[in-house]
């Protein structure tokens, strides 16, 4: 978990530390005023369960290897580019904390490496270094900009609007001026660096679609134009799977528009992504099966989209920081999506690693003995899978009094509720059709329903104001009140498949109108009624205070670089 052990990086790390060096001697002061308890900070590491993530390397050759290897040191490029982008003294304070002598600096050194900063991203922001609050605009404008200098400078300076709302440009200050300056020059030495790299993995690799996509790439960060390179991703068809970039927004929190960057370097499952597509080939059928009337059904979904399931072997930058992802859609880029789709990537062995150390133990507190039985990580797996799949079904653009309109414009604030919900249980309702027609595996029925009630704690662990969170209470109360699930004596959940079965079906039923007719008011009533946390509900979730929030990855080929 180092984030600069990389040897590509020791040159610069060198100078990053001569210069701070520098700087805080002239300046006198230190970046660390103030520092959170080491009881607080331990506590807080403790909600991540560290885990090795393991994937099988045997069956690459040893030149895809090879390109592996270059690939993961790119990628660490990342990790010191995402941590300038969150905050621009951060690299200051690692400094700092790593000449530190004082015992607690060690903890919140480790921690600091987690949350790529001072601000712990497992409890809303807060710093435990220092008392600053987490600038919304991160690094990517300059401190303390507004939104309001910087959309009255655009409206000023017309002719820079593109310039300024580009995702891959940052804001600074010029004499009483605003300018905006590509990352490619920006962050001019770790994107030649990863350049170099990618265009020697696309020289290694004998697969020539990495090769296309890696040699675009590398010309992609250095002209900032990403396009062709994000089409040529989507044509990925090896063993390697590779991201590497700036994607999401997320982090500017001032305005949304500038990337973060990441890396995901994976070796794809084959075998298990072409079951995925099978299922997606599905997606009409599907449909037509829903338990709604035949005339609000809406078939013809577009483009088709890939859906593919690798192992992590390697990730750094954003997606790093705090809650680790286990699946994503990409590209961003609409043109992109539009020509070709977008690729929903789902990484199994980080599921495998979170079913283990963070689902599992919840399981355990909230089903009966009989149903504990009855779980396995292939069905969860496929829930995570069925509900992607899942929002891709049901209405979409509707009529409501004979205007057009979306489900989404209809339902207002209600929408995401509804529609996490929705994805939940058509997700199962669909699991069963794909057993049913032999598509899926018969012996995933007899583990399928305990599995998803036993999921339904860990989601309302987080609260039910949010729009999963929430979702989940409407479906756990609802089958609570068919039926279909009980309270043992015990105080744990058992579930009835027969009943549930039939109440999964009316609840999908009850959603899928209320999406179809745009019914605000009813969707409204019927949230009400049950999106609560019910006292035996609550008591399980009490049980559940030790149980870790997320894990915290390490990776074997870091290692494995490190010792050469
Ligand atoms: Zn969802």
């Amino acid at each position: 978990m180092d984030v600069f052990r990389g040897c590509i990086m020791q040159v610069h790390r060198r100078l990053v530390f001569l210069l701070s060096v520098l700087l805080l001697s002239a300046c006198g002061g230190k970046m660390i005023r103030k520092r959170a308890s080491a009881e607080h900070i331990r506590a807080q590491m403790e909600k991540l369960s560290p885990v090795e993530l393991t994937c099988d390397l045997s069956k690459l050759s040893d030149q895809e290897m090879e390109t592996l290897k270059l690939l993961v040191k790119a990628a660490r490029c990342t990790d010191t580019l995402f941590l300038k982008q969150v905050y621009g003294r951060n690299l200051d304070m690692l400094v700092e904390l790593k000449k530190s002598t004082l015992p607690e600096d060690t903890l919140a050194l480790a921690f600091f490496r987690v949350m790529f900063g001072p601000w712990n991203r497992l409890d809303g922001n807060k710093p435990f270094l220092n008392d600053r609050p987490k600038p919304a605009e991160a690094d990517f404008y300059p401190e303390g900009m507004t939104k309001e200098e910087f959309e009255s400078w655009i409206k000023a300076h017309p002719d820079a609007r593109n310039a300024f709302e580009s995702n891959f440009t940052v804001i600074r200050r010029q004499n009483s001026a605003l300018a905006a300056i590509p990352y490619s020059r920006f962050y001019q030495d770790q994107i030649l660096t990863m350049s170099e790299l990618l265009n020697q993995a696309a020289r290694r690799t004998a697969d020539p679609s990495l090769k296309a996509y890696l040699e675009s790439r590398a010309q992609a960060l250095l002209t900032d134009d990403y396009y062709d390179s994000d089409m040529k991703w989507m044509d990925l068809a090896g063993d390697i799977e590779v991201v590497i970039g700036p994607y999401e927004v997320y982090e500017d929190r001032l305005l949304g528009y500038k990337a973060a960057f990441e890396s995901f370097v994976c070796l794809v499952d084959h075998e298990a992504s072409s079951k995925l597509q099978e299922i997606v080939s599905c997606l009409d059928a599907m449909e037509n099966a829903l338990p709604m009337p035949q005339e609000l059904k809406r078939f013809s979904r577009g483009k088709f989209s890939p859906i593919k399931v690798v192992n992590l072997v390697y990730s750094a930058g954003e997606t790093k920081a705090g809650v680790q992802t286990a699946a994503f859609n990409l590209p961003n880029d609409e043109r992109v999506r539009e020509s070709k789709g977008s690729k929903k990537v789902m990484l199994k062995n980080v599921m495998r690693a979170k079913f283990e150390k963070c689902w599992i133990p919840i399981v355990r507190e909230a089903l009966s003995e009989k149903d504990l039985n009855r779980v396995s990580f292939d069905a969860y797996f496929n829930e995570v899978v069925m509900h992607e799949v899942s929002h891709g079904l049901g209405p979409g653009k509707i009529a409501v009094a004979g205007v057009q309109t979306t489900v989404n414009k209809a339902l207002k604030d209600l929408y995401s509720t509804v529609e996490e919900c929705k994805a939940d249980v058509l997700g199962v309702l669909n699991t069963q059709f794909l057993i049913d027609r032999g598509i899926l595996a018969k012996p995933l029925e007899n583990v399928l329903y305990a599995t998803m009630l036993g999921g339904m704690f860990r989601s309302i662990r987080f609260g039910i104001d949010e729009a999963h969170g929430g979702g989940v209470a409407i479906q756990l109360n609802y089958y609570l009140d068919q039926g279909a699930s009980k309270r043992e004596p015990d105080g744990r959940f058992s579930v009835d498949d027969a009943r549930m079965k039939q109440s999964v079906r009316n609840l999908a039923s009850e959603l899928l109108i209320l999406e179809a007719k745009g019914d605000y008011d009813g969707a409204k009533a019927f949230v009400q009624k049950y999106r609560n946390l019910r006292p035996d509900v609550s008591s399980v979730l009490e049980k559940l205070k030790n149980v870790p929030v997320d894990i915290l990855p390490m990776y074997p080929i870091e290692r494995d670089l490190d010792s050469h």
